[in-house]
Formats: C-alpha cells, sequence, structure tokens
C-alpha cells in the first residue's frame, strides 16, 4: 500500500527515477586504507579567492597527501545571484599557482569516479535524496509565502518566542495530500523543508581542531530545496560529501553555526558523520593594537591577488602560511632547514581555535629566508613570469636577458652571511632597476661632509685608474689612495680617533662612487656590481655623474 510518503514523494518528483541505493552503488566507498582522508575544497565561484580559501586548501591538501588520501575539488556553483563569469578558472589557477594540487575534480578537469564535481549538474542526485526524505516523512513541502513568513516572524518577535520555521509554525507538515495537491495545480511555489526532529536537547561533536563540541541540536524545518528545485548548502554539501565519500570537512569556523543543522541531516539521511575541521578566522593586528578579522573591503592582503600581482613567490606564502597553521612549524624549520615543506608532520589539532594572526612583516621576513634558497635561475624565471603578466613595459628587461639578471640575482647571495634584501618581485625590480640604464636614477645625496668638487676629484680619480681588471683588494687600495690624496681617512676608525684631521674617512669616498654606479648611498659590494655591469657600463655611469 502507498503510504502518505510515498504519494507525496512521487507527486513532487515524478520525474526522478532512481534511488538512493542507485547512487550508493555507483559511488562506493573509496578503495583506500584505513586511515586515508578524504578532503575537498568546495568555493562558490564567486570571483573572490581569498587568503582563508588558501588557508584551507593547505589544510585539505596536507591531511589527504599525508595519509595517502584524495584531495578533491568541488565547485559550489548552485547560487546564481552570486556565480560571477570566469571565477571558476581563477580559482584554479590561483590555488594551483600556490602549489595546491588536486587529485581529482574540478581541479583536475572533472576527472574523477565521484562526480560530476559541479553542484549545479548535481541537482538529479539532491532531488532523488530530497525525495527519498519525502517518501520517509523526513521532509515535506512547505508553501508559505515570503509575507506569511514575515508575518509569523513578527508574531514570534512580538511573543519573544524564537524566530523560524519549527513546531507549530511548520505548518507545511500537517497538509493533506489533497492540499499538497491542489496547491501544486494552483501553480503555487513551494520550497522543501527537513521535517527537523530536535526540540532543546543537545549535541556532542567531536570537531578535528576543536575537540568535543556541545551545541544545541536543531530544531528548525531549514528549507533543503529552493522553490526551482536546487539544494540550499546546507542540503548540497551533506549529500555531496556523503557521496563523494569525504572523510573530513575542513571549513571556515563561521560555518560553526550551522552544524547542529548538517549533524540532523547527516543523522536522517543514514550516512555516517564526516570529521568536520572548523578552521580559525584569519586575523589581523589592527592600528589600535586590536586583533580583528581581515576584511575584503580594507585588508587587499585577504585577496590571493594581491599576492600574485606583488609578486610574492608561491614557495614563500606556502612557507609563511605553514607557520601559522601549525605553532611548531617554525621550530621544526630551524631543525630542519634544508627539507621540503612537505615533510613536516602537520596535524589539525595543532591548529589555533582562536584566530590565526596574519602578518604582512613576517610574511615578506620568511619569503627573505625563502628566496635565499631558490636559485638565481628559477629566481630570473619568475620574475619574466610575473613581469609579463603584471608589468608588460618591463618585461624586456627580464625576458631574453637571462643571464645578466641571473648574476645580479645572485649578487652578494653567497658566502656565510649572505643578504636578503630580496621578498618579492615587485620589490626586487626596485631593488636591482639601477642595473638597467633606462632605470637608473639617482635618489641618494652625496655625504654632507664630502663638497662637490672633492666628489667630482674622487670620480675623476677613480675613473683615471679604473682598470676592469683590478680584483677586489687592488680596486680598494685605489679608491683608499684618492681619499687619502684629498684628506680622507684610509680608515674609519683613523677618523674617529682624530676627527679634525680629515674631511672624513674612506666610506664617504666609496659612497661617492656608488651613488654615481647605483644612484643609492645603500647597495651590495660596488666591485662586484661593476664585475656584471661591466667596463663600459661602469666608465659611462662614472662619466655622467662627473
Ligand atoms: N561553498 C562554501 C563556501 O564557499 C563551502 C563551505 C564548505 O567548505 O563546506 O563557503
Amino acid at each position: 500500500m502507498m503510504t502518505h510518503g510515498d504519494l507525496l514523494a512521487e507527486l513532487l518528483f515524478p520525474e526522478i527515477t532512481k534511488t538512493p541505493e542507485y547512487y550508493e552503488g555507483l559511488f562506493p566507498q573509496r578503495n583506500l586504507a584505513s586511515n586515508a582522508k578524504v578532503t575537498r575544497l568546495a568555493p562558490s565561484p564567486t570571483g573572490f579567492i581569498h587568503l582563508g580559501n588558501l588557508y584551507g586548501a593547505f589544510v585539505d591538501e596536507r591531511l589527504a597527501k599525508q595519509s595517502d588520501g584524495v584531495f578533491y575539488l568541488r565547485i559550489e556553483d548552485t547560487d546564481d545571484k552570486r556565480f560571477v563569469e570566469g571565477a571558476e578558472g581563477a580559482i584554479v589557477s590561483s590555488l594551483m599557482f600556490f602549489g595546491i594540487d588536486f587529485d581529482e575534480g574540478a581541479g583536475q578537469g572533472g576527472s574523477g569516479n565521484y562526480g560530476p564535481y559541479w553542484q549545479s549538474q548535481r541537482v538529479g542526485i539532491y532531488q532523488c535524496f530530497a525525495k527519498n526524505m519525502v517518501k520517509n516523512g523526513l521532509a515535506y513541502p512547505c508553501f508559505l509565502a515570503e509575507h506569511e513568513i514575515s508575518q509569523i516572524r513578527e508574531t514570534q518577535e512580538k511573543n519573544k518566542e524564537n524566530t523560524g520555521i519549527y513546531g507549530k509554525w511548520a505548518t507545511g507538515r500537517n497538509l493533506s495530500f489533497d492540499q499538497v495537491k491542489s496547491e501544486l495545480d494552483s501553480g503555487k511555489p513551494y520550497v522543501v523543508r527537513l521535517k527537523s526532529r530536535g526540540t532543546s536537547g543537545q549535541i556532542i561533536v567531536e570537531d578535528g581542531i576543536r575537540g568535543t563540541l556541545a551545541m544545541p541540536e536543531n530544531y528548525q524545518d531549514i528549507v533543503i530545496l529552493k522553490t526551482n528545485g536546487i539544494p540550499t548548502y546546507h542540503f548540497a554539501h551533506v549529500v555531496d560529501d556523503h557521496l563523494m565519500r569525504t572523510t573530513h570537512v575542513v571549513r571556515g569556523e563561521e560555518w560553526l553555526p550551522s552544524l547542529p543543522v548538517h549533524i540532523e541531516l547527516f543523522d536522517m539521511l543514514g550516512f555516517p558523520r564526516p570529521v568536520y575541521c572548523h578552521t580559525a578566522q584569519l586575523m589581523k593586528l589592527g592600528a589600535d593594537g586590536n586583533k580583528r578579522k581581515l576584511s575584503k573591503r580594507d585588508d587587499p592582503e585577504l585577496s590571493l591577488g594581491y599576492y600574485r600581482e606583488e609578486g610574492y613567490h608561491p614557495k614563500a606564502v606556502r612557507e609563511y602560511l605553514l607557520t601559522i597553521l601549525n605553532s611548531d612549524y617554525e621550530e621544526w624549520r630551524r631543525a630542519n632547514p634544508d627539507l621540503d615543506a612537505g615533510e613536516f608532520p602537520f596535524a589539525v589539532e595543532k591548529m589555533s581555535t582562536s584566530g590565526a594572526l596574519f602578518d604582512l612583516n613576517k610574511l615578506s621576513d620568511v619569503s627573505k629566508d625563502v628566496l635565499l634558497k631558490i636559485s638565481a635561475k628559477e629566481l630570473c624565471r619568475f620574475m619574466v613570469a610575473w613581469s609579463n603578466e603584471f608589468r608588460p613595459d618591463i618585461a624586456s628587461l627580464f625576458e631574453g636577458n637571462e643571464a645578466y639578471v641571473e648574476k645580479i640575482l645572485d649578487l652578494g647571495r653567497g658566502g656565510n652571511n649572505p643578504r636578503k634584501d630580496l621578498v618579492h618581485a615587485r620589490q626586487v625590480f626596485e631593488f636591482i632597476k639601477y642595473f638597467f640604464d633606462e632605470h637608473f636614477a639617482v635618489t641618494d645625496e652625496i655625504p654632507s661632509n664630502v663638497n662637490e668638487e672633492d666628489a667630482k676629484a674622487i670620480l675623476k680619480s677613480y675613473l683615471d685608474t679604473y682598470d676592469h681588471g683590478d680584483d677586489q683588494q687592488q680596486w680598494f687600495g685605489k679608491i683608499r689612495e684618492i681619499g687619502v690624496s684629498l684628506g680622507y681617512a684610509a680608515k674609519p676608525k683613523d677618523c674617529k680617533k682624530n676627527p679634525g684631521q680629515y674631511k672624513g674617512h674612506v666610506g664617504d669616498v666609496s659612497t661617492v662612487i656608488r651613488i654615481a654606479l647605483t644612484g643609492r648611498a645603500q647597495s651590495p659590494d660596488i666591485w662586484e656590481i661593476q664585475q656584471i655591469l661591466g667596463e663600459e657600463r661602469t666608465r659611462q655611469r662614472i662619466k655622467k655623474a662627473i
């Protein structure tokens, strides 16, 4: 005999002929070791991919990779209002740029046995599970119009009752088959709601990051299918994470309040619960010294596009994110300076629950160390790619000019105490641009104790005695001589001892030369710079300065 549920289910979803068993069979348990983790990134294609997405993606990726599991990309594109053309491509390319590799799903062109990986292509699946819930009396059609829901809310607010559709307010629960049929016949729109079993009890959930959580259970008849038959996030992700056999759902803590809904859905559908891992918000230290959430409006560094435009190397961003993902990472890094970051034993249990502090200055420090380990060849390739994308006006300085650029990038990086001046591509260009004639400019003043006449005399003698073949010692010996002949101490300490006796010291003399060659009072070693500039360019610059 057909039950009320059977009749209702057929009435609402006549075209759905598959059963949940069919999908359970189509997407069987994955053939993985018992401790293997299956994780996913499930962004909505809204066009804004932010640091939080990358932060979460690292967690997903680490969990899957470390356990020989699977990490896939699912696109949650059921919300037309938020859809932005081209956003999906931007998400995938951004994540890949930062070294996030997907094993399957939308990030792999849709490959994998658990797809489709676009929610918009899964509507039939959601409706099949919704139909089954209606059939089993776990969900029902609700014809309440917008204005009726508002009225209910007003009454509830007046009576100081909890707002929402639940209990006695959930009038759709009691509609007879004939009532539903006549509403449908009259063309009235409806949603499908969960028939929540919850009242005022508690649920206990083990969060992968936060440990045991005790939360009030859900009692709201939340919408599972909207009037257009498209599922809500609540319903869609539960069905998907089950059928795609996700073991760990890593997502932002903004989802914590709706966790009871999701738990109830998993339980009602008879699906085993995944381990939810709610990551802390990324925070920043505000000008007032207080921690605050990074915001899209006020903090450009929230957008991943920012790091690409500035030209942070993906390895630096990765390294930095690991330092905020697990607080013992830095200690591990000090002990293992040469290991790949992938070797670090990452664990969700070691993640912060109170807000991860994001600090651009710290990122820059980390970046300096990371860039030091990247070969000049690779750095040069990075500069070529970055400039082609973001500064085409200067791309020709790098592309086709690699031998020169590599020497520049390697300057002062060897030895025991290497220079750590390089932070990100935009800054690197600023830092090295004096090597390119069209970008050379004098920006610093000669030391105040050197007058114009002396400066000219220094440069003249320098040019006269310049021999490109001099080694570093011969070269410096000449600078000393020039200084001494003009009344500058050969050593800074002589000048300190008898200040009245000298106009200054050899350092002032070399600064004059430095500024002529680089335009700046600070730079790496002048002799090495000259070797890179070459004899002709060196002489030209000195002449020009004179
Ligand atoms: N589509 C949701 C979002 O972009 C995904 C949340 C989740 O990971 O479950 O926020």
